[in-house]
């Protein structure tokens, strides 16, 4: 095979061929280290220096990493050069990558072959790319493990363990040093129960095994295991797809206390709402039934088949109404409703309800802070009827304190005999008269200006005034069968039985002097600067033609006259009827007497009249 022959053969080679002679000069070379190097393709004669070839190619940049250390790279790529020392791995201007072997042929020659490497290059740095995100990822899935606020466990087919966390170790303390990979699982159970971790008795141990293990590969359920401190551990167990085991779990200890607190507060509210007298209802914010006690059933009882959790209360209403549970509602049930809906959404005081027995009941209702209404139902059946019980005694006591004093014969501002006293009296005494014919005297006594009092001293004062000056008539009464009476306002009335007119104007005149002497202040009386009488007497004779109305008139007409004269003073009107003993006017010292009127035509014929007057003392 010539040398043409050769360098074909060399040339179609897919690597680079190159050799040197002992002097380092180029001997030949194939068409692919050409291309390596296309910008020296034309230089690359035999016979050139390997220096020369590395320093051209350094010099026009043919080579990325000699770029900044031009010199020491060609010295020590000169050096790899003489002592070549197995492969080195270069990359190409053209940004490939190629495997260069280098060898000393036995005549001290040098043959290199290059070859493109680039694929597996980029191969390798892709695998060590993916491992190095495999190994992030890992660490990743390790710290998320440890970090999880729950115990963890990973278990091979085998119930041997494959990783878990520190957490673990503190849910189980008594294993803590056992949780290592490779323990299986039944064994660490045995440990846990052996060291008090697991408190269940020794010969149930296995079949609480076995119950577990079940449970393991049913893994469908939570399951909740106790420890020997008391603690409650949630655990969550599911299959890996290689027929192992992940395992999470929690220490919910605290949860269930809060629960069993909640529920045992709950529990205990209801207790009490039951043990409550009264009736008790709440409503939600939307007035549905949250919660009533048996005694709320109890009363409501036509409606207590409604009384469901959730039922809105106008729908108990409604359903009571059906019932005829309520008798406010009979015949006006929409307007009843209507209220009754208003006063349950507006809670304000306290309200009565009947129910059906004339029973009632005090239905206090208030909003609850969530906007519901708390209700409470006292039953009142008894104060009800005793209060309308008590108004009709009320009513039976106001009649009977009119009928008593519609018999009562005392006057109540004075205590003096009253009107209706004196007007029994005065009966008795004409129809004495008319029987035995004993006579009797009639004084209307009246307090001068005692409106003026009134208005000057006020109303009370008159009052007293008034008892003050009928005390003094009483006392100044001088046989038991004289009668001192308040005749009405401030006037008094007096009668003096089986008296004279001559006895009747000195019986007047003591009475005026009795009131005088009380020296009572009138601080507007134009007859004195002291509360005084003015009296009119009349006298009844036997075999008189006319009632005791008409000496009462006749007395008052005698009394105006006195008023008409000045006032504080006495004037009689005597009448006598025809053939009886008449009354002469009586002259006494103190006392002026004068002739009398004559009376109307009518009773003249009859009838004299004479009039005593009497001057007040000075
Ligand atoms: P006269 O001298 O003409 O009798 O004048 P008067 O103001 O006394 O007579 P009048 O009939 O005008 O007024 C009577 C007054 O007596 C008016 C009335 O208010 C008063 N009066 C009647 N009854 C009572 C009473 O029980 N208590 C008091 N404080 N005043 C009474
Ligand atoms: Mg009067
Ligand atoms: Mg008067």
């Amino acid at each position: 095979m010539d040398a043409q022959a050769w360098q074909e053969l060399l040339d179609h080679l897919a690597c680079g061929v190159v050799l040197f002679d002992a002097e380092d000069r180029l001997v030949l070379c194939n068409a692919d280290f050409r291309r390596l190097y296309p910008a020296l393709a034309g230089e690359l004669e035999p016979g050139i220096r390997f220096e020369d070839i590395v320093r051209r190619a350094v010099a026009r940049g043919l080579v990325p990493e000699a770029a900044g250390r031009e010199e020491p790279w060609i010295a020590e790529r000169l050096r790899e050069h003489a002592e070549p020392a197995g492969a080195i791995v270069r990359r190409m201007p053209d940004g490939r990558w190629r495997r260069i072997v280098e060898m000393r042929l036995a005549d001290g020659s040098l043959l290199a072959f290059s070859f493109d490497i680039t694929d597996q290059v980029v191969k390798a740095e892709q695998a060590e790319r993916a491992l190095a995100q495999a190994r992030l990822a890992s660490e990743r899935l390790d710290d998320a493990i440890a970090a999880l606020p729950a115990g963890f466990e990973l278990w091979d087919a085998d119930e041997r363990l494959v990783t878990c966390n520190a957490e673990l170790a503190h849910l189980y303390p008594a294993i803590a040093d056992l949780l290592q990979p490779g323990a299986s699982w039944e064994a660490l159970v045995r440990a846990n129960h052996a060291r008090g971790g697991l408190p269940v008795p020794a010969a149930e141990l296995d079949a609480y095994i076995a119950r577990r293990r079940a449970e393991r590969r049913a893994a469908q359920q939570p399951t909740t295991q106790t420890t020997a401190d008391g603690r409650w551990i949630r655990t969550i167990e599911r299959p890996t797809r290689d027929g192992g085991l992940v395992a999470v779990r929690v220490d919910i200890t605290e949860q269930r206390a809060q629960r069993a607190a909640a529920e045992a507060a709950t529990a205990r509210l209801h207790e009490a709402i039951e043990a409550l007298p009264d009736g008790f209802a709440l409503y939600d914010a939307d007035d549905r039934l949250v919660v009533c006690n048996a005694r709320y059933r109890e009363i409501y009882a036509a409606s207590a088949a409604a009384m469901t959790t959730g039922m809105r209360f106008e729908d108990m209403l409604r359903y009571g109404l059906a019932q005829g549970q309520y008798p406010q509602a009979a015949g006006r049930e929409a307007e009843w409703l209507a209220e009754r809906l208003h006063l349950h959404r507006n809670p304000g005081s306290p309200h009565l309800q009947q129910l059906p027995g004339n029973r009632w009941l005090r239905i206090d209702e208030r909003r609850t802070r969530d906007g519901g209404i708390a209700g409470v139902r006292t039953e009142v059946t008894e104060l009800v009827r005793r209060e309308q019980q008590l108004v009709e005694l009320n009513a039976q006591l106001d009649a009977a304190r009119a009928r008593l004093e519609e018999v009562s014969e005392t006057d109540a501002l004075t205590g003096i005999a009253n009107r209706r006293h004196f007007d029994r009296r005065l009966t008795e005494e004409w129809s004495r008269l008319a029987r035995h014919g004993t006579p009797f005297a009639l004084l209307l006594a009246d307090v001068d200006h005692f409106k003026r009092y009134n208005d000057r001293h006020g109303h009370l004062s008159g009052d007293r005034c008034l008892r003050r000056v009928a005390q003094a008539l009483l006392a100044c009464a001088r046989r038991p069968t004289d009668l001192v009476a308040r005749y009405g306002g401030e006037e008094f009335v007096v009668l003096l039985p089986h008296t004279t007119p001559d006895a009747a104007a000195t019986q007047a005149l003591r009475l005026l002097g009795v009131v005088d002497d009380l020296r009572l202040p009138h601080g507007d009386s134009p007859v004195a600067p002291f509360v005084t009488l003015s009296i009119g007497g009349a006298c009844a004779r036997p075999g008189h033609p006319e009632g005791p109305e008409a000496l009462l008139q006749a007395a008052d007409r005698a009394l105006y006259r006195a008023k008409a004269a000045g006032r504080h003073r006495v004037e009689f009107d005597g009448s006598e009827t025809a053939g009886g003993g008449g009354i002469g006017p009586a002259g006494r010292p103190g006392l002026a007497g004068r002739a009398g009127r004559k009376r109307p035509a009518a009773r003249q014929a009859r009838t004299v009249h004479w009039t005593v007057r009497v001057r007040a003392r000075p």
